[in-house]
């Protein structure tokens, strides 16, 4: 089906299906291949070549989701991230990061870019301005991330497309925690967009993916470099990440309710401190994100008070697991100092915001009440008996 005109869950659910013209099943048939017969000699199907059935069936679907022209899904977000960075990086370049990056991200740049001779530097702090200093001559590439992990800041999509094309460079963006569902950056001038499916899109915590989505020539050039490294997704998971996308409007927007609910609780509430949510309008860059999303996603992180044990609050949480990884229709929480940041120094944490007491909160599609409920009882079992409330 063309996704001329459609809108978001007619997407999610119909664009790119394969059709069952032998038993007129309702889902795309599922195609696990290695070995296909030669078409004709231009045509080599096989799955590294990204090339399958159900690849190019479900690359439509999120090109489409994605505003894009094209699009190809890896074998994980970090197969996208790293496909995507070196098809566009070479040895004597230098790229421009947002300094609050995806801990996997940070680590490819700071453990493997000196080896490919690609040179980088971190922004310091998130304006357009930030960015435009950190260009030298042979910068390439710039690359964000909005809202940002754990801290949910938010980066001007506009700003930073206008900069790079008045520098003639190539724009990236990792939406992950935004979704198509929540954010296109295309739209806003935005070269190339990447997730890593492994979160909204996938949404059930059982599937590991990534894609890349852009122009047909920019993806001809990813996908040129991406047969060679060899992280295409196998065609079951493929399958299941499709299955995955057809729900993903409606579980991403019951998220951003759930997210919202969960932020103006904890926001009002005597025992927590801060609240990092976009959709607040307490949040410094609230006005920006409401001009470049279209819901404010399902994740926010926050701070107890003062004498708070925030793992012990984790452990006495019941409904709400303590657990890596986001995006699941299971509400989880972690601390990004135990876990997705605990490989920075202690000066990168401090420079970044996040503190000791910093708890990430991945929202899911659980009724609010028994959320709260479940952070009421936790609260009253750790509360500190010295601390004096005020409301
Ligand atoms: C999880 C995540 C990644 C990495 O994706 P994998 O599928 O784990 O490789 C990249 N960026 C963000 C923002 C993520 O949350």
């Amino acid at each position: 089906m063309d996704s001329k005109n459609k809108g978001l869950n007619t997407i999610c659910t119909h664009v790119g299906e394969l059709v069952d013209d032998t038993y007129k099943g309702a889902t795309s048939p599922l195609y696990m291949s290695t070995s296909y017969a030669f078409e004709d000699v231009d045509v080599k199907r096989y799955p590294r070549y990204f090339n399958t059935p159900n690849q190019q069936g479900l690359s439509k679907k999120i090109a489409a989701l994605e505003h894009a022209e094209a699009a190809l899904i890896f074998g994980s977000g970090m197969a996208a991230i790293s496909t995507a960075l070196l098809a566009f990086l070479r040895v004597g370049d230098h790229i421009v990061l947002q300094r609050t990056l995806y801990g996997g991200t940070y680590n490819l740049v700071q453990e493997e870019f000196k080896k490919f001779g690609i040179s980088y530097s971190f922004t310091d702090g998130l304006t357009v301005a930030d960015f435009e200093a950190k260009i030298r001559e042979n910068t390439k590439v710039i690359y964000i991330e909005t809202p940002s992990n754990p801290l949910l800041t938010i980066t001007d999509l506009k700003g930073v497309a206008q900069l790079a094309k008045k520098h003639g460079l190539v724009s990236m963006i990792d939406n992950t925690f935004a979704s198509p569902v929540n954010q296109n950056p295309i739209d806003f001038g935005i070269d190339i967009v990447i997730h890593s499916a492994t979160k909204y899109m996938g949404g059930h915590s059982d599937i590991l993916a990534g894609a890349v989505a852009s122009t047909e020539e920019n993806m001809k050039r990813i996908f040129s470099l991406a047969k060679n490294l060899g992280g295409s997704l196998s065609d079951y998971t493929v399958w299941l990440l499709e299955r995955s996308i057809k729900t993903m409007g409606i579980r991403v927007r019951a998220q951003n309710e759930n997210a919202m609910h969960m932020a103006d609780y904890l926001n009002k509430h005597k025992d927590i401190d801060k609240v990092y949510f976009p959709g607040l309008v307490t949040h410094p860059d609230h006005e920006l994100a409401k001009a470049q999303m279209k819901g404010f996603g399902g994740m926010l992180s926050f701070e107890l008070k003062a004498g708070f044990d925030a793992s012990k609050f984790q452990k006495a949480l019941q409904l709400i697991k303590s657990s890596m990884s986001l995006a699941g229709v299971e509400s989880t929480v972690l601390s990004p100092v135990q876990t997705s940041h605990a490989l920075l120094s202690q000066e990168e944490r401090d420079l970044q915001g996040i503190t000791d007491g910093l708890i990430r909160f991945s929202v899911g599609i659980e009724e609010p009440e028994d959320l709260i409920a479940d952070i009421e009882q936790a609260l009253n079992k750790v509360r500190p008996k010295a601390v004096v409330t005020t409301h």
